[in-house]
């Protein structure tokens, strides 16, 4: 009798992060300004035909304007449901049963089970030691290296010479990289044009964060035109919606500078609320994100997080952080959450010195 399920997925869970209602939720990463104007409108149009109808086999109309925004060839774009699914339609492509992945841990909480699911060996360096020697993460001869930048959750940008560096050694014949640039919006930094000239060099991103479309699924790759065929083939067909494939393909264009705008302001706020958190003793982590990580109240991150809750505010507790420890990760939005997430902060702290 085969065995069910495969044995290695005996480890497995399903993600499981609290996500119960809460007043403001600064738990995600998602934007907090709302969506895409030109992505609503799109949706707000819907007939029949975008529902009963099937969608674009590949999502053509989002890889057409990924193509023409960043200016690579149509032929050098994929997408999916989410990043996630890019994330792991590339796992599949270029690893498999047995393969190894490497990359700086603490990353995306994301990258272990997406490679576990695939059978693939997880293989984490220590962020500051991958930093100091980019060759870390070549030790073994893994299949696929993830880099994410800027990195979730310490919200930090790995160097572009360490990039460059890391990309030298891997080569025409190395594992395939794929740079996870969920985040590099808020970072106004991107490999994206220049994917395509790497051999081996997969940029992925989203539309769930900048673009407020993570409701709707969606997310694109760029890499060269043989990398890029590899990971449509192992996604397979009508991953993305017709109205997820239009919405996003709007928000990309960003016609209106809509999402130029909700950068410009979470980089301002960004910066406001590092130096509110600098004033209270809890300087967060240099960060080129939409979000910032900073040392737990308490030591204990889960308590300091359901405290938070119990306040209405929800932020994304983390362990293990190096020279950190327990670390809270709270989303940059508008200044009037950051002044409620403050104000819960606060009240946090003046309670417990109370207790102690
Ligand atoms: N990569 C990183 C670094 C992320 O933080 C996230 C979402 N939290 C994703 C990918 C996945 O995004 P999506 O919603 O497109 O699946």
């Amino acid at each position: 009798m085969s065995p069910f399920p495969r044995p290695d997925y005996e480890a497995l869970t399903r993600y499981t992060p609290d996500r119960r209602p809460v007043g403001i939720d600064l738990s995600d990463n998602t934007n907090l300004w709302g969506t895409h104007p030109a992505a609503l409108e799109r949706i707000r149009s819907a007939g029949p035909n975008d529902l009963a109808r099937y969608p674009d086999l590949y999502a053509d109309r989002l890889r057409e304007a990924v193509a023409h925004h960043f200016g690579v060839a149509v032929d050098c774009v994929t997408t999916g449901c989410g990043s996630d699914d890019v994330l792991d339609s590339a796992f599949r492509a270029a690893g498999g049963d047995s393969a190894t992945i490497s990359f700086a841990a603490p990353t995306f909480s994301m990258v272990e089970p997406l490679a576990r699911m695939n059978g693939m060996e997880v293989r984490p360096t220590s962020w500051p030691d991958a930093l100091d020697d980019p060759g870390l993460l070549l030790a073994g001869a893994p299949s696929v290296v993830y880099v994410c930048r800027p990195n979730n959750p310490t919200g930090e940008q790995a160097p572009d010479e360490w990039l460059d560096e890391l990309l030298a050694r891997v080569g025409g014949d190395g594992p395939l990289v794929i740079l996870d640039e969920a985040y590099a919006d808020f970072a106004e930094e991107t490999r994206l044009p220049t994917a395509p000239d790497h051999p081996r060099l997969l940029v992925a991103r989203t539309a769930s964060k900048a673009y407020g479309l993570a409701g709707l699924r969606t997310g694109f790759a760029v890499a060269c035109a043989e990398v890029a065929l590899e990971v449509e083939k192992s996604r397979g067909p009508y991953k993305v919606t017709r109205l997820g494939t239009d919405a996003a393909a709007a928000a990309v264009l960003d016609e209106d500078g809509w999402m130029a705008g909700v950068v410009r302001s979470t980089i301002e706020n960004r910066r406001r609320l590092s130096r509110e958190l600098d004033a209270r003793g809890y300087a967060p982590l240099s960060s080129r994100s939409n979000f910032l990580l900073f040392r737990s109240l308490t030591g204990a991150a889960r308590e300091d997080a359901l405290r938070l809750r119990a306040r209405d505010v929800a932020v994304r507790p983390f362990s293990g952080i190096p020279g950190m420890g327990d670390g809270l990760r709270v989303t940059v939005g508008p200044w009037s959450m950051m002044e409620a997430f403050l104000t819960a902060l606060d009240e946090e702290i003046a309670a417990l010195e109370v207790r102690s």
